[in-house]
């Protein structure tokens, strides 16, 4: 599955913590990230993540990008509800693209929990099997 990891800043801490826990299931996965996210991810826990642009400078839009095209498979991004962001219409527009294509989204780490383990589990196996189809497709 390819998974796309974001935390604004105040939530960066929480985010290394969740990935720290679940590394286990994280790694056998494709991880995705906006830069900093990733970039501190991959430093605290050592997992090896493809890092887009830094948020403000696009990252959001490049893993909406991502959605828009249905390679992207879950979305965990812990946002921060109680700072501005400059680049507010780029996270409006990234969580609006995972309802447009039906996406999980965890913007918490209670839901991100419930998500992980549903993840490992093999709740979202389904992906796989339109993937395969529609390659077949093609
Ligand atoms: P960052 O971007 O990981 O580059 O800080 C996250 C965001 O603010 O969208």
């Amino acid at each position: 599955m390819n998974i796309a990891l974001i935390a604004h800043n105040e939530k960066k801490p929480i985010i290394i913590n969740f990935a720290l826990a679940y590394k286990h299931v994280l790694e056998k996965h494709n991880l995705f990230a906006t830069g900093t996210t990733g970039q501190m991810i991959s430093d605290e826990t050592g997992l090896s993540i493809h890092k887009f642009q830094s948020g403000p400078l696009g990252g959001d839009q490049q893993i909406g990008a991502m959605i828009a095209n249905n390679e992207m498979d879950m979305v965990i991004f812990f946002r921060d509800p109680l700072t501005a962001q400059p680049h507010e219409p780029d996270v409006s527009a990234l969580i609006r693209l995972c309802d447009v294509h039906q996406i999980p989204l965890a913007t918490n780490i209670s839901s991100a929990e419930i998500f992980i383990h549903g993840l490992n589990r093999g709740d979202m196996d389904w992906r796989k099997v339109l993937k395969e189809r529609r390659d077949k497709e093609v």
